[in-house]
């Protein structure tokens, strides 16, 4: 006997419509907006109470919204604490007044728990749709954008709501490309090396370079570091790919160094890969393999990086100086910035971030800033890096202001390792 499949269109907890019933209702529906609303509460019940109070609590929030909504909408269970209104009206301005109505009376909200009254004061995240007028959407495409901005509304600090934004779809679409592609790239040996000289102020020569990383990923092209180091990050490659970059930059340091003997190599690392307790080992066997001196290896490591976890990371930079290395605090002057950060944290040098190298050639205040941060850095006995340097009157006027090194596309851009060693290091 052939098994009968029952499709329900109601949700068991509360019985209101579900997502399936939502996407027939959406069927050659025009012009209307979905709000969705994430009750954001249901998780702390059923661990704190248990999930009866769970099922509790989202009929007295169905109860609540389908009042509140009355016959203006239709109110939809679609899972767990996500419910989804139906509304004609679609001015903005209207929406986000019933919006705000709506988060107040749920922040008055009494449940009955064990017997008792209790307060329970919903944080209601709700995601703004308004239907588009001139773009057939599918019932699927309109939750999906319901569901962008409700993340987006989780998110942000400053409201309880949200509406869809074009971009993050844009943003979301290009992040779920680039993990796709991500792990074929790791394997594919997709990533690669550019190095950027460094430059001594005083002697004019090349001392050094900083190795940055590049995918050139085969099915989207060039993809730069600010776009893939974050999700390189979140997918947990990170660790496998700073090791990448530090046995490459080690091995093209040693190279150098046969015709430059003074010459150093940054590296910049991830606070993930500073965080991860193998970091001090591997780094030790790769310097060890590849025959290469921790004095001649500086650690590039930003502000926020360290502050993540403030007391290990200091430890684990402590670590890295009494190895013989340097710490460089990276872009300086472009996050907090602190100077209880300077004082509190082994570092050994500090770069300048190429926004203060643009705006002191413009704004006095700017370059009396910088000026103090040389004054104290030198006084306190930093080496001191300028960044972004890009023209002539920079260069002379980070001379002038007593820099030690600048680096920038003056000097030159970021280049492969063939091309260094031809216009840097061959003589
Ligand atoms: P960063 O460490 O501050 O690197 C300097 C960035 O400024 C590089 O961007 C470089 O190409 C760019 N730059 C250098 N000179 C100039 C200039 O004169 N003008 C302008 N407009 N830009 C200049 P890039 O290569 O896109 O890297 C961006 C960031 O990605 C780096 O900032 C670093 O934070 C991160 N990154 C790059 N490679 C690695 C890596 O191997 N590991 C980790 N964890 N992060 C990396
Ligand atoms: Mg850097
Ligand atoms: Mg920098």
């Amino acid at each position: 006997m052939k098994k009968k499949h029952l499709v329900s269109y109601y949700s068991d907890v509360t019985s209101l419509p579900n997502r399936r019933n939502l996407y027939l209702y959406l069927r050659n529906k025009k012009e209307f907006s979905i709000l969705l609303i994430d009750l954001g509460r249901l998780k702390g019940v059923n661990e704190t109470y248990g999930f009866i109070y769970g099922d509790m609590l989202l009929n007295f929030a169905a109860k609540e919204i389908v009042r509140i909504v009355g016959v203006e909408g239709k109110v939809f269970h679609l899972q767990g604490e996500e419910f989804a209104i139906f509304i004609r009206e679609r001015d903005p301005e209207k929406i986000v007044a019933w919006v705000e109505d709506l988060c107040e009376e749920f922040k008055k909200a009494t449940i009955w728990i064990n017997g008792k009254k209790k307060r329970m004061p919903f944080n209601l995240k709700i995601g703004i749709y308004i239907s588009s007028t001139d773009v057939p959407e599918s019932p699927d495409d309109i939750l999906r954008k319901a569901y962008l901005a409700v993340m987006k509304a989780k998110e942000q600090k400053s409201t309880n709501y949200a509406f869809y934004d074009t971009e993050q779809d844009k943003n979301m679409k290009k992040k779920m490309l680039l993990i796709e592609n991500l792990e074929k790239g790791i394997k594919g040996k997709e990533f690669y090396l550019c190095y950027q000289p460094v430059l001594n102020l005083r002697s004019e020569k090349i001392v050094g370079a900083e190795s940055l990383l590049r995918w050139n990923c085969f099915s989207i092209g060039e993809i730069p570091p600010s776009d893939f180091i974050p999700i390189v990050e979140e997918e947990n490659y990170i660790n496998d790919l700073g090791n990448f970059v530090f046995k490459q930059s080690c091995r093209f340091l040693k190279e150098v160094k046969k015709v430059i003997p003074s010459f150093k190599i940054n590296i910049n690392i991830s606070p993930i890969q500073l965080e991860n307790q193998c970091f001090l080992d591997q780094v030790q066997e790769i310097v060890e393999k590849e025959g290469v001196n921790f004095s001649d290896i500086k650690f590039e490591i930003t502000e926020n990086q360290i502050l993540r976890d403030e007391d290990y990371n200091k430890k684990t930079l402590k670590k890295l100086l009494n190895l013989g290395a340097s710490v460089v605090l990276d872009d300086f002057g472009s996050g907090y910035s602190s100077i209880k950060n300077l004082v509190l944290f082994p570092v050994s040098e500090i770069k300048i971030d190429s926004f203060l190298a643009k705006e002191m050639m413009t704004d006095k205040k700017a370059e009396i800033l910088v000026s103090s941060i040389i004054f104290a850095a030198k006084e306190s006995g930093y080496l001191l890096t300028l960044e972004g340097v890009e023209t002539e009157e920079q260069y002379c006027k980070a001379k002038e202001m007593g820099f030690h090194m600048v680096q920038g596309y003056y000097v030159s851009k970021p280049v492969l390792e063939e091309n260094f060693i031809e216009k840097f290091v061959a003589d």
